[in-house]
């Protein structure tokens, strides 16, 4: 009787343990976010748990109507998805992969556990869905940022350089080249300034969408920031060769850009183009030198193309290292005044100096002035050295005017940066105040190009500058603009004829007429002329018959140090 009642208390128990057991996974699955498939292979009965309608909106009574979930996720997300709901016929216990939700940003987790039995068969089957989108969002955005470029949805830099690696790698393992196209927007900088950066981005973004539609498997495009943009070409041939590319790029640039505020815009391009193997042999290097090439597209002239060169390479790196050594340059210890005398036509008397710079780097290696002059433009180190040029000329001229008292005008060169500086004006008063100098013996020389530029400001200061009885004399004329009409309004006292009309002038009719006739206008508007590099004897008598007023070349004389050009005066004087 004893041993009834304990079983039955047992029992009693051991029930009430299974409903606190059963009660307690009632909770659970109440108040968990996912949702469970059971299946038991043994009933063949399935049932569906906890957070069900969350995720679906379907029931699910069947083992075969599992093709229902197919159409739940996205496309690309199916097979996968298969994989895990019938993990049984692959023989695995447990399988989980992420599937995003068709038509919404839902991400789930899908987690499968298969139960077998002591004898290995299938026991039981539960599927978990799991919503991680929070997760998997911010990994979603944090993915994109590291790869796309926000405004352009192009890869951006840091992945286009490890896309074009890879290329690369697989370029040498092939034996196939590999090309990048540096595209560069002209003038971007003044449209952004022009139109505001909203619109500035508008234009970016839709240069981007023309890009975009060169993408492949073996074309990468990228936005590296502003307005440049690189393609990359694995084995660049037929429909994706350079040309190709280039020829649809004109096309599509060909109509302008209407943007959403209604304006049109024209764009140009400009393009370097570097390959793989022939100028470098790795992504980074690739890309620098396509950029190269693409500043010396863009030098010399806008919309245009320029296949990478060896020599384009090596310019740029003495560019670089000019541009170091200016900056360290120490005026007094590289730099030298040379003189080039001009003389009169008529008698063939000193008229005056012109002062060009020397410069010898620390190894005593001579740098051209038409080389580096461009380059102290662009690194601001022309203000110093236009500084140093103008008192270390007149320092010395003030030398020979003391020792000889010969009238010699001193004519100097200015660059468009000096003649920009505010205290410009002030600064050739004062070193002329110094050295005791005259306004009336010095001539400074202004090229056309500058004048075009900025022409209210600068002809005010010209202006300011002849006021004082400062000459001025406009350089390099008939190599830019050369138009004889604007000459007359401008405030200058001397025109200097450039050397590429004195070339061909002994053996082209067509520049005789024109120099001739420029020598008779100049005269008429009641300027002075020079003629530059005058190398011979035929030349030179040539300019004497048609009334040109001075001569200055090397066949009269190069220019000399210092101490030569006494020796001239004093042969001038004797
Ligand atoms: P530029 O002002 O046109 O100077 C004339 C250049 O022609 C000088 O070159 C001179 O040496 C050269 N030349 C003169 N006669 C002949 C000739 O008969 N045949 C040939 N082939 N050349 C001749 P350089 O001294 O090399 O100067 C080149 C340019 O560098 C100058 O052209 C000028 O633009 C610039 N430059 C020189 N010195 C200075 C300077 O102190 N300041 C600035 N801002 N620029 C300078
Ligand atoms: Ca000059
Ligand atoms: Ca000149």
């Amino acid at each position: 009787m004893d041993d009834l009642k304990s079983q039955i208390e047992l029992l009693y128990e051991e029930n009430r343990k299974l409903m606190q057991d059963a009660k307690m996974l009632r909770l659970i699955c109440e108040t968990s976010t996912s949702a469970f498939i059971y299946y038991s292979y043994e009933e063949k009965k399935i049932r569906t748990i906890a957070n069900w309608d969350y995720f679906f909106d379907f029931k699910l009574t069947d083992m075969r109507q599992f093709t229902k979930f197919y159409d739940w996720v996205e496309e690309k997300y199916r097979a996968p998805l298969k994989e895990v709901l019938f993990l049984e016929k692959r023989g695995m216990k447990t399988m989980t992969i992420d599937v995003k939700v068709k038509d919404s940003r839902m991400w789930v987790e899908v987690e499968t556990n298969i139960i077998y039995d002591d004898e290995g068969r299938l026991s039981d089957k539960i599927v978990r869905f799991k919503d991680v989108t929070k997760f998997n969002s911010q990994n979603d955005e944090l993915t994109y940022m590291a790869y796309y470029d926000l405004l352009t949805g192009l890869y951006n830099r840091n992945y286009f350089v490890r896309l074009l690696g890879e290329f690369v790698r697989r370029g040498k393992e092939e034996h196939k080249p590999v090309s990048v196209m540096f595209i560069d927007l002209d003038d971007f900088r003044k449209m952004n300034d022009g139109f505001g950066i909203i619109i500035g981005d508008e234009i970016v973004q839709m240069f981007g969408q023309l890009l975009s539609d060169f993408a492949s498997d073996d074309v990468i495009v990228s936005h590296f920031n502003g307005d440049i943009y690189c393609i990359g070409i694995y084995d660049p041939c037929g429909d994706r060769s350079v040309d190709a590319i280039y020829r649809k790029l004109l096309e599509g640039l060909k109509n302008p850009f209407k943007l959403s505020g209604g304006q049109e815009i024209s764009l140009t391009v400009s393009v370097g183009v570097a390959e793989y193997p022939e100028a470098a042999s790795n992504s980074l290097e690739l890309i620098n030198c396509a950029e190269i090439v693409m500043f010396k597209a863009k030098s010399t002239g806008k919309g245009k193309i320029q296949n990478f060169d060896g020599s384009i390479l090596e310019d740029f790196l003495q560019n670089v290292t000019i541009d170091n050594k200016l900056k360290e340059a120490i005026f007094e210890d590289n730099f030298m005044m040379y003189f080039q005398p001009q003389f009169r036509a008529a008698d063939r008397k000193l008229r005056g100096v012109e002062a060009l710079i020397r410069w010898k780097d620390d190894n005593g290696k001579a740098i051209r002035p038409d080389i580096f002059i461009p380059i102290a433009e662009k690194n601001g180190t022309i203000v110093p050295i236009g500084t140093w040029v103008m008192e270390e000329s007149i320092r010395i001229y003030a030398e020979w005017k003391k020792k000889y008292h010969y009238p010699l005008l001193i004519s100097l060169n200015v660059s468009a940066i000096q003649y920009k500086q505010p205290d410009f004006i002030d600064q050739v008063i004062q070193i002329l105040d110094t050295y005791e100098v005259s306004p009336k013996e010095i001539e400074l020389e202004i090229t056309e190009s500058i004048l075009i530029d900025d022409f209210k400001d600068i002809t005010e200061k010209l202006v300011i500058l002849r006021n004082l009885g400062i000459r001025i004399s406009l350089d390099d004329f008939g190599t830019g603009y050369s138009s004889l009409s604007y000459l007359k309004g401008l405030p200058i006292d001397t025109l200097k004829i450039d050397k590429s009309f004195i070339d061909t002038l002994i053996t082209d009719e067509n520049t005789r007429i024109i120099t001739e006739s420029i020598i008779f206008m100049v005269k008429k508007l009641g300027f002075e002329t020079i003629a530059e590099g005058v190398e011979t004897k035929a030349q030179f008598d040539y300019l004497t018959e048609i009334g040109c007023d001075n001569i200055q070349g090397y066949y009269l004389s190069k220019p000399l140090p210092p101490e030569e050009i006494e020796i001239l005066i004093e042969k001038t004087l004797a």
